[in-house]
This record gives C-alpha cells, sequence and structure tokens, in this order.
C-alpha cells in the first residue's frame, strides 16, 4: 500500500538506498529502542518521481497525513493546535551524506495562532516569537525563494532601533514586530503571505527540500565526490525537539573516538541553550562533553550510553547529533563518521583489538585515497617559524599558500597557478567552490564539527577551524593576530594536525608514513614524535601486510631507471612491469634517436645505432640489477615522434631567417626536409611502437641485442636478471611475429657468444581494439598481454589522451556525459568489455597466460578492483603508487 512514506518503526540501517542515510539510521536507532522523535521518511523514490515528473507523485499527501496523524496520536499534540501544538522539521538526508548542501526547513506548523501555544508550553514569549521569526525566514528564503539579505536587513534594522547588537537582545515585543516585517517582506517578495495554514506549510517544504537536490552547490559536490545524480534525496519529517528553552536544554555533536587522529574516548561539542543548526554553522564557539558531564550529568550518562551501544551496534565510529530538551536526551541523527586518514587506520586496527571486527573487515575500512593523504608532508617543527594563532586540527596536512578571503578569489586565483589559503570567519555551503580550489581553509570560528571542517574532512583538505585570535576584515581583505597584519596574498601557513596557523612559509618535513615506506617499520618508530604517530604507523603497516598476505594481484612498477626501480621495490613493488625505453632518450640524448630517425642511408643509421648500443645495455644492466630476481619488462621503443623530432614550424621559421639571412646551413635544410617528410598529422595515431620498429630497420634490434648483452652481463656477475621484452602497439599478429623472429635470432647469437641460453619471454602490448578483439591469434605467438589502457582507452573512445582533458572534460563532467575521467578510472563497458575479451580469448588460446596491466589505470583503486574481477595477475603503476596498489589489490580480495 504505501509506498512513498515510511514510519521511522518500519526501516532500518541496511535501508539507506530508499530512506537515505539519516532516515535509515533514524529507523535504526528506533528499532534499537534509543529516544528518537517519532517521525516519518519520505523515499528517496518520491524524489526521483519529482524529478521526473516536476510534481510530486499523486497520493503522497494521504500518505503524509497517515504518518503525521500516526505521530499526532504517539506523542498526544496536534499539528496547528492552538495550545500545545506539535511542530516539525523537515529534513533532507541522500543516501550519501552531503553535509551542508542540500535544505532544512525548522519549526514547521507555527503562525499566529500555534506562536502563542509554544509560548505557553515553553513558558517563554520570547523563545516562541524568536522560533516564529525564525520559520519566516527559513521558509522565506528556502521554500519561497526570498532574498535573504531582506531579512537580515530588517533584523539589523530591529536592532539598530533597539540600540542592542546582538540578537539575544531583542525582547519578545521587538521579535513580534519582526515577524509582522517578514511577512510584509514575503508579501512583497512573492505575492502572497507567508501560509499559515501548517499542513500548506509541510507540503511546500517537502517539495523545497525536493528541489534542493538539484541546487549548483549540491551539484557540484556530488561531482567532487562522485555521488551520482539520480539517486536522490529523501525526506525525514521530525517532531521539534528544543535545545533552546534554556540552561537544562542545549544541542551538540558527538564522536564514539576522535575523528580526526583516531584517539580512543568520547568525544564532541555542546552549545547550552541553542538549536541543533548553531553547532553545525559554526557560529558560537562550543563546549566539551566533559562541560557537559559537569552541567547535566544525567543526560550525559544517557548520552553514554547510546554512544556506546550506537558503536557496539554499528561496530564502527558512530557520529551523533543529539539535543536535550529540559534535561532529556533526544537522539536526532547517528550515522558511521567521516574520518581523517590517519583516524580511519587506526580505528579499524583498534577494532580489531577490542574483537568488533576482523582484519579482514578492517581492510575493508581503510582505502587507497585515504593512504594517499597520509603521505602528505608536514611541517618540520625545528624550522624557524612566527605562531599567528592557534585553532582547531580539523583535517590533518601541512598547507602554504597566499591568503584569500573569498571563495570567488580562491578559485580565480587557484586557476592562475597559485597556492591559496581560504581564509573566512566561518565558511558556509557557498564557500565550496573555493575549499575545493585552495590547499588549505582557515576559519576563525566554529568546532571540528563546523561545514568547514566536515567539508575539508571529506575531500582531504587541510583545515584549521576556530582560531579565534584572527581578527578578519572581509572589507579590507586582511586579518590581524598576535600584533601582524595579513593582507591578501601575503603567505601563511596552517598546520591541520596541530591547528597552527603561521605568517609566511613554513618548512615541511616527510610524513611518518612515508618514512616507514622508505625506511622501514623500526626507522618510523623511533623517529615518530608521539605515540598516536607510532600507533598510526603500527597500524598502516599491520594493514598493509594483511593486505599483501591477502591479495591474488602482483604489484609491479612503471620504471625507467635504476633509482626509480630500487625505490619501487623498497615501496613493496614485485617486478617492473613497463620500462618505457624511449624515456631513456629525452633530454641530451634526444639527438641521438632524432638521428636514427632521421638518417638519409643505412650507413649514416647503423652508425647512430651503434653510438645507442653501449648506452642502452648500460641503462639495462643497472635496471636488472636493481631488480634482481624479480621480473623486468622492458618496452621496446614506442616514441610518439612529435615528442622526439624538432618542431616542424620553429624549424621552418630558423631556417626562412637564416636563408633570408644568407646564412642557411645546408645541415639544417637537409634536416627540415626530414622532418618534413616524417611529419605527422596525428603522431599518436601515426608511426609509433611496433611500426616505427618495423620500418626502421634495425632499431628494436639494438635494443634487443642492448637486453640480451645486459642479461649475459648479470649472469656472468651471478645476478639473477628477469628480462622480458614487450612490444607495443601491436595491431595484428604478424608485426608481432615479425619482431619475435628477429629477437629468437638476437637471442640465439648473443647467448652463443657469451655461452649462455637466452630465451627471454617476448609478449605483447594490447593497446589497440584490434590487438583485444584478435588476442586469440596473438596470444598464439605471445609470451604475455600487458594492457596499455593509455592508448587502449584512447583508441576505443577516439579520445586525443594529449589533448582531451583540458580541452572539454571538464564541460563533459558538468554535464553528465562522463562521471570521471576514463583515463583516470576504466571504463569497465567499453575499454573493460575488450579487456574481458582479450583476457577471455587469450588464455583460451594459451592457458596460463600471464596477463598485467601497465597504463596508469594500474594504480587507480577502482580500476585495481575491475582487474582483480577479471582475472588480471598484476597491475604495473608509478612507484609511489605502489603501496596504494598494495593496499588496493588486497581489499579487492576480502
Ligand atoms: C599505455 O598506453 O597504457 C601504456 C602504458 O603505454 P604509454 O603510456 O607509454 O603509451
Ligand atoms: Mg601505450
Amino acid at each position: 500500500m504505501a509506498t512513498y512514506v515510511w514510519d521511522f518503526t518500519q526501516g532500518d540501517k541496511d535501508h539507506k538506498d530508499l530512506l537515505g542515510g539519516k532516515g535509515a539510521n533514524l529507523a535504526e536507532m528506533t528499532r534499537l529502542g534509543l529516544p528518537v522523535p517519532p517521525g516519518f521518511t519520505i523515499t528517496t523514490e518520491a524524489c526521483r518521481f519529482f524529478m521526473r515528473h516536476g510534481a510530486v507523485p499523486p497520493g503522497l499527501g494521504v500518505e503524509v497525513t497517515t504518518a503525521l496523524r500516526r505521530v499526532e496520536d504517539t506523542l498526544g499534540r496536534r499539528f496547528g493546535d492552538t495550545t500545545d501544538p506539535l511542530l516539525v522539521s523537515v529534513r533532507s538526508g541522500a543516501k550519501f551524506s552531503m553535509p551542508g548542501m542540500m535544505e532544512t526547513v525548522l519549526d514547521v506548523g507555527l503562525n499566529d495562532e500555534t506562536v502563542h501555544g509554544l509560548a505557553s508550553f515553553s513558558g517563554d514569549e520570547r523563545f516562541a516569537w524568536d522560533s516564529y521569526r525564525r520559520l519566516v525566514q527559513m521558509f522565506g528564503r528556502t521554500v519561497l525563494d526570498v532574498d535573504g539579505d531582506r531579512f537580515a536587513d530588517a533584523l539589523d534594522a530591529a536592532k539598530a532601533a533597539r540600540g542592542v547588537t546582538s540578537d539575544v537582545d531583542l525582547g519578545a515585543d521587538d521579535l513580534r514586530e519582526l515577524v509582522d516585517t517578514y511577512k510584509q517582506i514575503v508579501r512583497e517578495d512573492v505575492g502572497r503571505d507567508f501560509p499559515q495554514e501548517p499542513r500548506e506549510q509541510l507540503d511546500l517544504a517537502i517539495v523545497a527540500v525536493l528541489r534542493s537536490w538539484n541546487t549548483e552547490r549540491a551539484r557540484l559536490y556530488r561531482r567532487k565526490e562522485r555521488i551520482p545524480d539520480d539517486l536522490g534525496t529523501a525526506v525525514n519529517v521530525v517532531p521539534m525537539v528544543f535545545g533552546n528553552l534554556g540552561p537544562t536544554s542545549g544541542t551538540g555533536v558527538a564522536f564514539t573516538r576522535d575523528p580526526s587522529t583516531g584517539q580512543p574516548g568520547n568525544y564532541g561539542d555542546y552549545l547550552a541553550n541553542a538549536q541543533g543548526e548553531d553547532v553545525v554553522a559554526g557560529i558560537r564557539n562550543t563546549s566539551s562533553l566533559a562541560d557537559l558531564e559537569r552541567m547535566d550529568p544525567g543526560a550525559y550518562g544517557d548520552l553514554r550510553r547510546a554512544m556506546r551501544q550506537l558503536e557496539t551496534h554499528y561496530r564502527d565510529l558512530c557520529d551523533i547529533e543529539f539535543t536535550i530538551e529540559r534535561g532529556r536526551l533526544w537522539m536526532l541523527q547517528t550515522r558511521v563518521g567521516k574520518r581523517t586518514a590517519a583516524a580511519a587506520f587506526r580505528i579499524a586496527t583498534q577494532l580489531v583489538d577490542e574483537h568488533l571486527i576482523t582484519l579482514d573487515e578492517a581492510l575493508a575500512r581503510v582505502s587507497g585515497e585515504q593512504l594517499t593523504q597520509l603521505l602528505f608532508p608536514q611541517f618540520d617543527s625545528t624550522a624557524d617559524r612566527t605562531l599567528l594563532a592557534r585553532g582547531m586540527a580539523a583535517s590533518p596536512g601541512a598547507a602554504v599558500g597566499a591568503a584569500v578571503f573569498d571563495s570567488r578569489t580562491a578559485q580565480a586565483w587557484a586557476a592562475d597557478g597559485k597556492d591559496v589559503v581560504l581564509v573566512r570567519r566561518e565558511t558556509n555551503p557557498d564557500d565550496l567552490g573555493g575549499m575545493i580550489a585552495a590547499v588549505g581553509v582557515l576559519t576563525a570560528r566554529g568546532g571540528k564539527t563546523s561545514h568547514a571542517a566536515v567539508v575539508a574532512r571529506g575531500m582531504g583538505r587541510t583545515c584549521v577551524v576556530g582560531a579565534e585570535a584572527l581578527d578578519i576584515d572581509v572589507v579590507t581583505r586582511s586579518f590581524s593576530a598576535d600584533g601582524h597584519v595579513v593582507h591578501e596574498g601575503d603567505v601563511v601557513a596552517i598546520d591541520g594536525s596541530t591547528g597552527e596557523v603561521f605568517l609566511g612559509a613554513v618548512a615541511v618535513a616527510p610524513s611518518p608514513v612515508s618514512r616507514y615506506l622508505d625506511e622501514g617499520l623500526d626507522a618510523a618508530l623511533s623517529a615518530a614524535p608521539d605515540e598516536a604517530t607510532q600507533d598510526l604507523v603500527r597500524a598502516v603497516d599491520r594493514l598493509l601486510q594483511h593486505a599483501d598476505a591477502t591479495r591474488r594481484l602482483h604489484v609491479h612498477a612503471n620504471a625507467d631507471t635504476a633509482d626509480d626501480a630500487a625505490r619501487a621495490r623498497r615501496l613493496g613493488a614485485q617486478g617492473v612491469g613497463l620500462c618505457r625505453t624511449e624515456h631513456m632518450f629525452l633530454g641530451e640524448r634526444r639527438v641521438l634517436v632524432e638521428r636514427v630517425v632521421l638518417a638519409d642511408d643505412d650507413a649514416e643509421r647503423q652508425a647512430a645505432l651503434d653510438a645507442l648500443l653501449p648506452l642502452q645495455r648500460e641503462d639495462f644492466v643497472g635496471l636488472l640489477t636493481a631488480m634482481d630476481g624479480l621480473p623486468t619488462t622492458i618496452r621496446l621503443l614506442d616514441p610518439p615522434l612529435h615528442e622526439f623530432l624538432p618542431d616542424l614550424t620553429e624549424l621552418s621559421v630558423r631556417v626562412a631567417l637564416a636563408e633570408a639571412r644568407g646564412e642557411s646551413s645546408p645541415q639544417d635544410v637537409r634536416l627540415l626536409a626530414a622532418v618534413r617528410r616524417m611529419h605527422e598529422a596525428n603522431p599518436m595515431l601515426g608511426l609509433r611502437g611496433v611500426r616505427l620498429g618495423l620500418v626502421m630497420p634495425g632499431l628494436f634490434a639494438l635494443q634487443i641485442r642492448a637486453v640480451c648483452e645486459a642479461v649475459a652481463r648479470r649472469l656472468a656477475d651471478g645476478g639473477d636478471p628477469r628480462a622480458e621484452i614487450m612490444v607495443p602497439l601491436v595491431g595484428s599478429v604478424q608485426e608481432l611475429r615479425l619482431v619475435r623472429d628477429e629477437a629468437v635470432g638476437i637471442m640465439a647469437e648473443v647467448g652463443a657468444a657469451h655461452g649462455v641460453d637466452l630465451a627471454l619471454p617476448v609478449g605483447v602490448m594490447i593497446e589497440l581494439p584490434r590487438a583485444a578483439l584478435t588476442a586469440g591469434r596473438i596470444a598464439e605467438h605471445a609470451a604475455f598481454f600487458s594492457f596499455g589502457t593509455n592508448d587502449l582507452t584512447q583508441t576505443t573512445w577516439g579520445f586525443s589522451r594529449d589533448d582531451v582533458e583540458g580541452a572539454f572534460f571538464a564541460q563533459y563532467t558538468d554535464n553528465g556525459v562522463l562521471v570521471v575521467s576514463p583515463f583516470e578510472t576504466i571504463d569497465e563497458h567499453g575499454v573493460g568489455r575488450l579487456v574481458r575479451i582479450a583476457v577471455e580469448e587469450g588464455r583460451a588460446a594459451r592457458p596460463g597466460l600471464t596477463i598485467g596491466v601497465c597504463g596508469e589505470h594500474g594504480g587507480d583503486p577502482e580500476s585495481i578492483r575491475f582487474f582483480h574481477g577479471v582475472g588480471i595477475d598484476y597491475v604495473s603503476c608509478s612507484p609511489f603508487r605502489v603501496p596504494v596498489a598494495r593496499l588496493e589489490a588486497g581489499r579487492a580480495a576480502v
């Protein structure tokens, strides 16, 4: 029957798709017997209907009536009653938390009559009128689209008329007059009266919340967090409880562990005599839960019990919003809490030690993204620093940048390539663009649960909040603190792990987790400045070890030099999956390749090749030494020619100018003719990879010979070289056969010369759709496959990998064609399908065929999950991503 409205007694935490996170958890807390006001949730299905049709589903009104009556009966209060009215809040709540991005309307049900009922229930005339004026203001702004400044101006005028500066100095009569003024504003602005009928208020508020799913800031947030646009929000209708009924009331946010460091123990912010939104908005500075314990031990005890029950039930860190109304605790929200990367690792292992979760679960609860954040450097505490202020550590990291005072400037400066720190009194959801653009966020007000803190933590942005010593002047775009004045553009440094704010740039030191990865556990533990850092390093070590023990995928590295390879090995790489040999010829050696490519005749080319041979051999000896005993995949040259030849336009101009001066050099003229001959309109689709090797005699032979000689040298030195030769950009099995036959000949020749058996595996890169579609035929002649997903993405989509990111991808993510760049995360449906086909047909032709991935996707968490699922053997990524890939490969397996 009822489909769109669920009572809190009906659902549970597993219904987030339908009830949103808030609704599902309110239902779960209700099921657990915790004190939740008896409300109901309008499902996300209603929102999806609303998005499709621009109107609420027919029948929703009747369902709301039924649910509302149940609430009235439970509480013994009536909506619209003039003596003891039921008031409700109407709150958004999507499946994934989007803090502050959508609308909420409080105190729905107040009107010219019921305001008297509220006055008598609360015994506080002023409170009732203040609530009413808040409703007209909030409703006017969010439901009726009245410009919020008009209400703010009227409030200022009322204060000026009274000669006071603070809202709380306005009395009941002032507020009554203010309600009249607000209603007048609504009439003028909207051309209708503020609705007096409570049910009409409710229906309009529900529509406003549904609409708020698609506000610009909500869409921006979703893009950033990769939340799909079609999920929709649920709407929670919750009876009001009041935290602002005097000193025995209050409201707060609590965490069952510290979400910023992971330290065990209850933790939170409390504001006595305040309404819920005041804490989250960070408008007043808050007290701690310890203060609450002193003020109201009874309510505090109830809260602690509820927190423990929730943490045991969810088996994870929970965050909680609560209100105490005249000494009675009400739970208004809970969820598995957001946390910093350090807290995630520490809490996961703590819960294992407390026997609440298994190691597998702990591994699933941390991510490669978080591990990446832990690799951020921190400020060097021994460096010279001028401390300006101290705030709360809201989101870790060390950020240095120019101070800017508004979101728009932050975005503009960042677009020009500047590092900026966004400095605000407090942030609101409209600052989101600036927070994304900035390297750090600094506020003068608000607690760890303020908007700035929650959003910054969510996106891994360094953030310090509540630095009260900052006196910010947005008009002159400056702030003063501790006798210094910082103007827009002056550099500041903020430490999101300690809450410190410094003047000027501060030197940064490597992170303890980086040290652990580079130097090992003991070195990192002895260098750790405190126990919390040691605990973090141990947690990372334990979960990485578990990932290594659990994962099926091997992790190799893309490394072109011995140094890179050695670093990758220290970071846990089990081989080199891709050595891009053309990278060995960048810089000074570029001319050598240029000479090979542009040679006029065979003799000239052979001379150029002979000059390359010893250099290549030494490169490979170094690489094979660093990777002794581990597979080392050396790819034959794949230079897109535009990267290796002189620029045609520049060279043409140079030759023309020289000719005009009568100084033309025959060498340059010859070079120009050759560059013209080789010039390509689409170099990425041109004479690259195997094609170049086949049309340029001697080039691949030189490289293969250099590999063989390097292997022979390493064998002679008692090493264990495991070189493999990989042929790039193959589209036809014939291309592979030609190169392989040549390789077999060279191996035999070099082997005989050195008296060793050189049967190096010759494999192929799958980076063209045709290669994937003919994988069965190719596999018959390939010792292994390695997916070059960069080129495979380029050629499957027909997107030029060098051009698209700047050109139109931003628009493509704006208009929803792409959720994420396919060059970043594998496009499972298209490119992924080709991968599946090639794996299946390759292995059918050659059972046990080793298959790797060496495109950028090899280091991307989501893509790693996909590769695990399709039976790839290893991923290969840049050295610094190796630990992330190890962790993610482990997570994919649990
Ligand atoms: C690829 O195309 O995915 C690849 C690894 O090769 P490159 O990036 O060098 O073209
Ligand atoms: Mg490629």
